[in-house]
């Protein structure tokens, strides 16, 4: 039987908040197929959250890294290469909007929450990517984001963040396209809503995911876990002819017209 076998590769998980993270699934994962693991956290309060995570694995290390600040992120690829030598899997599992731009008209949304949104959702993408890639080995790696289907359909409510996520999904083409010579893939994962911290944070999002798993093929939500699985694949060699694309683990929710 073939199994997925991570051993003697290193990942940098960026996004977990808590166990119901999607970062904490897919680290979960990577980690479970014996990839060493390295964690990052945003804000003192979620530190401990990560260290459980990062207690499973011995030997990860947790830096603190808001995506905005230049100088923390020097400090995580620092580490990183200090630590494990090269990189060969970057996470980017990280999304923000304000309060305000997650709610309302979607044209009254001001420059400053769109810049926000779309710095920290988007942009970070293809900084890390262009700072991951220096340590990344000659045999490639792997580079996986998280998006969701606002960034081609409405959802009321999403609002900036569907503009963040089409920004991000474009990102993640032109980043395959650039680094494909260097056997350097790049995918996102197009998750079905899963009650994480930022989901709560969209208005109406739980009655937005009971029509998701009424309306869904399989008549249900996908679980982190599920997710878990698939980034897992799509970072593997089991997926080392597929770059450039959005993978949807949504139930199927995506495919229905009526
Ligand atoms: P989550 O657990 O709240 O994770 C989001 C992470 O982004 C948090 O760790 C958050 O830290 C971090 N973050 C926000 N601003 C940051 C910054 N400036 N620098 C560094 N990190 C920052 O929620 P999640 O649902 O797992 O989200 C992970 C990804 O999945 C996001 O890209 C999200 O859009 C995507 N996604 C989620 C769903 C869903 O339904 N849950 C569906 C499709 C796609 P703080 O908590 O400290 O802000």
């Amino acid at each position: 039987m073939r199994k997925i076998d991570l051993r003697g590769k290193h990942a940098l998980v960026l996004g977990v908040a808590n166990q119901r993270s999607l970062a904490w699934a897919i680290g979960d994962a990577l980690g479970e197929a014996g990839c060493k693991l390295a964690f990052t956290y945003q804000g003192e309060r979620l530190q401990k959250n990560v260290n459980k995570l990062a207690q499973k694995y011995p030997g990860s290390p947790v830096m603190a890294c808001d995506v905005t600040s230049e100088e923390q992120v020097d400090g995580v690829f620092a580490r990183v290469e200090k630590d494990f030598k090269k990189l060969d899997i970057l996470v980017h599992s990280i999304a923000f909007a304000r309060q305000e731009d997650l709610k309302g008209d979607y044209r009254d949304t001001t420059l400053e929450g769109w810049r926000t949104a779309l710095e920290i959702s988007a942009f970070s993408l293809v900084h890390l990517t262009n700072r991951a890639v220096e340590l990344m080995p000659r045999e490639g790696g792997s580079i996986l984001a998280l998006t969701y289907l606002a960034s081609q359909k409405v959802v009321p409510n999403y609002n900036v963040m569907g503009s963040a996520k089409a920004a991000l999904e474009h990102a993640v083409r032109q980043l395959a396209a650039e680094l494909g010579p260097e056997k350097i893939r790049v995918n996102a994962i197009s998750a079905g809503p899963v009650p994480t911290l930022s989901a709560r944070g969209i208005s109406g999002f739980t009655g937005m995911a009971s029509h998701h798993a009424k309306a869904a093929p399989l008549g249900r939500n996908v679980s982190p876990q599920e997710v878990g699985d698939a980034g897992l694949f799509l970072c593997s060699p089991m997926a080392s002819g597929i770059t450039g694309e959005i993978l949807f683990v949504d139930a199927g929710y995506n495919i229905m017209g009526v």
